[in-house]
């Protein structure tokens, strides 16, 4: 099977020429579709089996074909409304999802920025007035931005929580269920979750059935 079976438009496929990808992983091969028609999805995938690509490209795609933002109806000229966010747990995770989501939303206009605790907050606020389509955050610095009013989670149609059990396991769960919250606000059923876990144990299962609306479970 090739990237060509996948309908991904031409902008995209370019893309994954540019990254010399050939074929599709597995998690690529059966997550991508199943995104791309809008399904929610619990993906069992372990690092290094391209998750990264499996949600980044229906979320790019979905971006580049959807409406633009509504109209926010709350915040300050400097909140940042991102349409996708992808939650991850650790500050390594982050910067290198961004780097990917970058190199995969190449000449899309779509705009990835990255913002993780350990680092000076000042430069990535810089980065969200810039204007953000995909936000990639760490658990932490994502509720001090929230807190702030710098973002707001409002406009969000995609969600992608990446290494869910290491969240976990990291003790996120309080902070990872603040921001989810934050993106039940009206209209509802618009958004579309993607969890991905390496491991499926009962916190896991209770954080899917809570965050997913009628999903797809793939294991790979
Ligand atoms: P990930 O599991 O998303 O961290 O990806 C692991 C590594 O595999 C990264 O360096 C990706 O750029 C690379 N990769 C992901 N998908 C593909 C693919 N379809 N073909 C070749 N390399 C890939």
């Amino acid at each position: 099977s090739t990237f060509a079976e996948i309908d991904l438009g031409a902008a995209l496929n370019d893309n994954v020429r540019r990254c010399k990808y050939v074929r599709p992983t597995p998690v690529q091969r059966h997550a991508i579709p199943i995104s791309l028609a809008g399904r929610d999805l619990m993906a069992c995938a372990q690092t290094g089996s391209g998750k990264t690509a499996a949600f980044c490209f229906p979320i790019i795609s979905g971006i580049m074909k959807g409406p633009p933002a509504a109209r926010p109806q709350r915040g300050g000229m400097r909140t940042a409304y991102p349409l996708a966010l992808i939650l991850s747990p650790t500050r390594e995770l982050s910067m290198q999802i961004h780097e990917e989501a970058r190199k995969f939303s190449y000449q899309t206009g779509v705009r990835v920025v990255v913002a993780y605790g350990g680092a000076p907050i000042t430069q990535q606020l810089r980065d969200l007035e810039r204007g953000v389509d995909i936000l990639v955050a760490t658990p932490g610095r994502l509720v001090d931005l929230l807190e702030r009013a710098r973002v707001s989670l409002q406009s969000i149609r995609y969600l992608a929580l990446d290494e869910a059990d290491r969240m976990l396991d990291m003790g996120f769960e309080p902070q990872v269920r603040r921001i989810v919250e934050q993106m039940d606000m009206p209209p509802p059923g618009v958004r579309q979750t993607m969890l991905f876990s390496a491991t499926f144990p009962k916190e896991i299962q209770r954080m899917a059935s809570d965050f997913l609306e009628n999903y797809i479970f793939l294991a790979v």
